[in-house]
């Protein structure tokens, strides 16, 4: 987690990971463009590591195997998300 280009959004509003149910209240950018997530922007849980999608409104929704398949195909983000969740899931979850 030493990238420099690494933004933390606070506050984005809160929202409940798909996966775990861990609400969700800020955003570390990971990849890609700076800027805040917008619908479409692919998360990690940082409880689970369980990948969900934003949706318009900056609350997630569960990830379907079509999305899945297309991150996995952009190897410079997957493997940013696998290295996320090896950390995640080393650690263990909050609750
Ligand atoms: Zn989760």
């Amino acid at each position: 987690m030493s990238k420099p280009s690494m933004k933390t959004y606070p506050k984005i509003g809160l929202t409940k990971c798909p996966t775990c149910g861990y609400t969700v209240d800020s955003a570390t950018q990971a990849h890609g463009e700076e800027g805040m997530p917008s619908d479409g922007t692919v998360s990690v849980c940082l409880n689970c590591g369980g990948l969900g999608i934003y949706l318009a409104d900056l609350t997630l929704r569960p990830i379907n195997d079509e999305e899945t398949q297309e991150v996995m195909r952009d190897w410079e983000a997957w493997s940013t998300i696998e290295k996320a969740q090896g950390y995640i899931r080393a650690r263990g979850r909050f609750r």
